[in-house]
């Protein structure tokens, strides 16, 4: 069985003030029927897993960087994660893809670095509107998926999000029926590469303009294991929402 994971990314949002939303989430959902992830940015990633310490809420990062240390002036390592508090890290989102050009082999060394940490890596993949429209959506997300995810995957290492990029931050969705399609074609995938075994315990989260309004239907989708939320994450009051939604 795989317990449904509610992942907020909180992006390049959030000062000190904003951490009081993580008690009010705690207040909210004090028991969550899921997993709960927050990736806050790294300004808030160490005070925001001490406020976590000890309840349900785990803490993760929105990327690192694929060396442990080094010359790389602005970035974060894996172990640099670790040690702040996360348990957690988002690689390979779109953003990144798109802002700093980080390509499939990127992604997979990032990953690679994630787990030499001792981190669980979510990985992004998903289509542009236009290789939608071209119909190339399944094409584009194999090769993402092939491309970023190394060889040793398993159901606690790895969590795949499916994240449309033009249904991010834009209030628009797939059809059930299309978010249905893409995850059970990532599960396959998984499943020929992996094996049953790990392709059936690896997480795949839908991404892209989750809310309250409908994450419980997207929640009861087939193989959609949970949701990357942006936007509505930010708010406990309606992430509480969502994690109820899923739970
Ligand atoms: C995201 O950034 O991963 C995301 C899904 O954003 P939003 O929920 O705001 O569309």
């Amino acid at each position: 069985m795989r317990r449904k994971m509610a992942a907020g990314n909180w992006k390049m949002n959030g000062t000190s003030a904003d951490l009081d939303e993580i008690d009010a989430l705690g207040d909210a959902v004090p028991d969550p029927g899921c997993e709960i992830v927050i990736c806050p940015p790294a300004t808030l990633l160490h005070r925001m897993a001490a406020r976590c310490d000890g309840g349900p809420v785990a803490v993760g990062g929105q990327t690192c960087h694929s060396a442990a240390n080094g010359a790389h002036t602005g970035d974060v390592s894996a172990a640099m994660l670790v040690d702040a508090g996360a348990t957690h890290v988002i690689v390979g989102h779109s953003e990144r893809r798109q802002d700093h050009a980080e390509t499939d082999a990127a992604v997979r060394a990032q990953t690679l670095a994630a787990w030499d940490a001792g981190l669980t890596a979510i990985v992004c993949v998903g289509e542009t509107e236009a290789e939608r429209d071209a119909l190339n959506t399944l094409e584009i997300v194999g090769g993402q998926l092939a491309g970023s995810v190394p060889d040793a995957a398993t159901g606690e290492n790895l969590v795949i999000a499916y994240e449309p990029v033009w249904a991010i931050g834009t209030g628009r969705t797939p059809t059930l029926t299309d978010i249905g399609e893409v995850h059970d074609f990532i599960r396959t995938a998984l499943e020929r590469r992996f094996g049953e075994g790990v392709g059936r315990s690896v997480r795949i989260l839908y991404g892209g303009s989750m809310k309250p309004g409908n994450a419980a239907e997207i929640g009861a989708v087939s193989n959609v294991d949970g949701g990357l939320v942006g936007g509505a994450s930010l708010k406990a009051a309606d992430f509480a929402e969502i994690v109820r939604a899923l739970s």
